[in-house]
């Protein structure tokens, strides 16, 4: 047992206070957190919740939604404005983890959340540069099923697990922050970093540096708008691939979408090629076929993983029918 302290933030200013001193973690509904703190992943030395802040969802002056870091999870899914505004919001969340963890778990923390890399959670002896720079990555030539297809690194080719964060990448989100240099905010989809040569830094975040909000900003096409995940199990699994789509379709043509992908790379992964090509476009199976092609094109098969690579073109383009109505 290591020892820790624990305060309940009574405002965003003393959560800011607190949480800046080194050692110290914010904590949401801590259903990552501690799991990590129990494997002796993570050892802070003082937890700071911020649980009880930020719980307000509210409607901006374009028509989007502010919705509070500490909104939990399932009210966030069950939000009336966002079944009808974000659909695949909604469907992201509820794909996600189980009722009770999504009835802790909060916006703020979800975003956070960790990766599921099972090297990165075995510490009797596995090589993660994740856990410790500079050691190695056992996944890299290990059991890589679960891992990275897009943007990895040879320190790190483990995937972000969030279903949420895949549906916040294709909404264009603005992520707010505040921490000891004022408050700022920055889009979501600049958030999360690719691993590189530093698979321990994970976002932009400052040490200390608070989530208080995530804005939806106002997007008429994502009423029209949807979340697949495949994985292993039809619930109480993470993704092996999954696709967050918002389709504008007119008279056969795409006007506009936004697409990305979760369980393929370290980060929720924005498919801006893929709506290169399938923008101005008359909707056809050909043309959401090319789309996967081209977001598929760089992607690199470790050993046991190969299989993600057709997966994903095939959720794309099952999605991408969906949608415009144009099936096979
Ligand atoms: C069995 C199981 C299955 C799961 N399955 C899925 C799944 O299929 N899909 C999925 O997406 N997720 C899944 N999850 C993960 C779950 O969604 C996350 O654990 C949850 O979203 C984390 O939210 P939390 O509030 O509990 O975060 P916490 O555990 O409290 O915190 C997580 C991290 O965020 C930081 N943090 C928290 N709030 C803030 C803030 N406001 N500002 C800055 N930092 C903050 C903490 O310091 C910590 O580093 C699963 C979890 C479990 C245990
Ligand atoms: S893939 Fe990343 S998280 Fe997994 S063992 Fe390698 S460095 Fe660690």
């Amino acid at each position: 047992m290591i020892p820790f302290t624990y305060a309940r933030a009574a405002n965003t200013a003393d959560a800011v206070v607190h949480g800046s001193a080194v050692g110290t973690k914010y904590i949401g509904g801590g259903t990552n957190l501690v799991d990590l703190m129990r494997e002796g992943i993570e050892h802070p030395q003082a937890l700071v919740d911020v649980s009880g802040l930020s719980r307000d969802i509210n409607e901006t002056a374009d028509g989007g939604l502010l919705i509070g870091a500490g909104v939990k999870n399932t009210a966030l899914a069950e939000h009336r404005l966002v079944r009808t505004r974000f659909p695949v919001l909604s469907r992201a969340i509820v794909a996600g983890a189980s009722g009770q963890i999504r009835n802790m778990a909060t916006v703020g923390g979800n975003l956070l959340q960790r990766t599921r890399c099972t090297y990165f959670y075995d510490d009797t002896g596995a090589r993660c540069n994740k856990r410790e720079p500079g050691q190695g990555c056992d996944a890299v030539d290990g059991f890589n099923r679960i891992h990275a297809i897009l943007g990895a690194s040879p320190a790190c080719v483990a995937t972000h697990p969030s279903d949420m964060c895949v549906a916040l990448a294709a909404l264009d989100a603005v992520v707010h922050l505040e921490g000891a240099g004022g408050k700022r905010t920055l889009p979501f989809n600049e958030l999360h970093r690719l691993p590189e040569g530093r698979p321990d830094i994970e976002t932009l975040l400052e040490p200390g540096e608070l989530i208080t909000a995530v804005e939806l900003p106002a997007q008429p096409m994502a009423a029209h708008s949807t979340y697949r995940k495949v994985r292993d199990r039809a619930s109480y699994a993470f993704a092996l691939v999954s696709v967050a789509a918002a389709l504008e379709v007119d008279g056969g043509m795409i006007r506009d979408v936004r697409l990305a992908l979760g369980g393929v790379a370290h980060k929720p992964w924005r498919a801006w090629k893929a709506e290169e090509v399938l923008r101005g476009q008359p909707a056809s199976q050909q043309l959401f076929q090319a789309a996967a092609e081209a977001e598929l094109a760089n992607a690199t098969p470790l050993r046991d993983n190969g299989f993600k690579i057709e997966l994903a073109k095939r959720t794309i383009i099952a999605v991408l029918g969906d949608l415009s109505g144009v099936s096979a």
